[in-house]
């Protein structure tokens, strides 16, 4: 199948042309005509399937095919969770905008508000933007979506996580004429939370599914190491660093102050490595960014504000110094290698601290995950064995257990290295519930 097949506006198949993409992908395949047909939808499959031209190319054909609703307000909202997804998915409709007199605009946080008026006064057609500042917009009557044509939310489940709800339904509010279409898209869209909101934004949606989130991504060879603190995690780190032959490699800490820390600690050893976290600024987010897209840096060290939708062409290596404690990210961080039919190697440091978290990963992904060791640098830690229940006073359990011999209950000294609990900083985050709301700082 070509795109031409889609029934796709010549003009746009002219710019696939141009940009030399041949034939549409299956989620292209799949979602392209439900939106051409004007339904609503949820869409998922794997990182790295191209589901940002599935929902930019129908939301053109749809621009370019028929009359707007209104001559000023935008006919596309696209939302992504962090600013560095919304920059590259607003560079891909950019594209794609080549040769047609449509404006767009892209609004994030943590940027001027003011050039965002001005900018929104010269009536984009399009708009890319984080919800926080859009839903910041309307409050402020700087913009109006009754004319919305269509809304799109890029990684629906992960703007829930974060804690955007209300913004949302802010949005969904705001944006109300009665044939509005609503399309969501991601990898991991099977949590309750998205169907909730689903419900309510979406109308009769069609669900498009291609594979199931969990399913074993061909293209990415998983590796994990065991380790017993976080001396014995930086010694690994170093050796999968010099073995690996990688040409641009993501590691993922579990909070913001590792990046920086771990970041120091490989330029100590030349190797080039630059650290994004939520907590600087945009100016220097947008510089370390570009510098990691350009390879003058060839390792980012980075929280889950990178696991997201990143589409870099030379990531290789994806690295989990510390588990992801949402389960979901774990297949989103992986996914930032292996897209697009290339290969990619995910290597993953689990230490005690990491161990509830990796658990939880390995019955989602419904895989018996294994454990590699490096030559040297076995370690001692061999998991946790669950905690046996505590029978002590019950007496109705006691009698299930009866003839089984007592359990022990002698409690034996602990050993405690003590390397480990000097350097609790890695892997210590608190976990937050899924259902809490995350600070927002992070992403928006
Ligand atoms: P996803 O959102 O599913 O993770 P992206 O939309 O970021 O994936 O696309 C991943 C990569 O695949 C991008 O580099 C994109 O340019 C490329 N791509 C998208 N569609 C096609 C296609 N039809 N043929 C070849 N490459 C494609
Ligand atoms: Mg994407």
């Amino acid at each position: 199948m070509q795109f031409k097949d889609l029934g796709l506006d010549n003009r746009l198949l002219k710019t696939l042309n141009h940009y030399d993409f041949r034939k549409p992908t299956d989620i292209q395949k799949q979602a392209v005509p439900v939106v051409i047909a004007g339904k609503d939808l949820l869409a998922s499959s794997k990182t790295g399937s191209g589901k940002t031209l599935a929902f930019v190319l129908p939301m053109l054909h749809k621009a370019l095919k028929s009359k707007a609703f209104s001559a000023k307000d935008p006919r596309a909202v696209i939302l992504a969770p962090t600013r560095e997804l919304a920059k590259q998915v607003y560079g891909e409709l950019r594209s794609m905008l080549a040769g047609l007199s449509y404006e767009a605009t892209l609004i994030l946080g943590g940027e001027n508000f003011n050039d965002q008026v001005k900018a929104l006064r010269r009536y984009p057609k399009f708009i890319v933007a984080t919800p926080g500042r859009l839903a910041d917009h309307l409050e402020h009557r700087s913009l109006f979506l009754d004319g919305l044509d269509t809304l799109i939310l890029d990684e629906a489940d992960r703007m829930l996580d974060l804690g955007f709800a209300p913004e949302l339904r802010r949005i969904h509010k705001a944006a109300k004429h009665r044939r509005r279409q609503t399309l969501m898209f991601s990898a991991t869209l099977d949590h309750a939370e998205v169907n909730d909101i689903a419900s309510e934004m979406l109308n009769a949606p069609k669900r498009i599914a291609i594979g199931v989130s969990n399913e074993e991504h061909k293209d990415i060879n998983q590796r994990f190491y065991l380790c017993d603190h976080l001396d014995h995690k930086e010694a690994i780190l170093e050796r999968v660093l010099e073995e690996a032959e990688y040409r641009q490699l993501i590691i993922f800490t579990a909070t913001r102050d590792d990046t920086e820390r771990l970041c120091a600690k490989l330029n100590e050893k030349k190797l080039k490595a630059v650290a994004l976290s939520g907590n600087l600024n945009q100016t220097q987010r947008n510089t370390i960014m570009s510098q990691f897209e350009r390879a003058v840096f060839k390792i980012l060290v980075t929280t889950d504000v990178a696991s997201r939708g990143l589409d870099i062409a030379n990531v290789t290596h994806v690295i989990n110094f510390d588990m992801p404690k949402h389960t979901e990210e774990y297949v989103h961080r992986v996914g930032r290698t292996g897209r697009a039919g290339n290969k990619g190697d995910a290597i993953s440091l689990v230490g005690p601290k990491d161990w509830a978290s990796f658990k939880r990963i390995e019955t989602y992904l419904q895989q018996d995950l294994t454990f590699s060791v490096l030559e040297g640098l076995k370690g001692k830690f061999k998991g946790i064995k669950p905690r046996k229940p505590d029978l002590r006073g019950k007496k109705a359990d006691a009698t299930k257990v009866k003839g089984r011999k007592k359990p022990v209950q002698k409690k034996k000294p602990v050993k405690r290295d003590k390397s480990f609990h000097q350097n609790v900083a890695v892997g210590d985050a608190v976990f937050v519930p899924k259902k809490k709301v995350a600070p927002k700082v992070d992403d928006e």
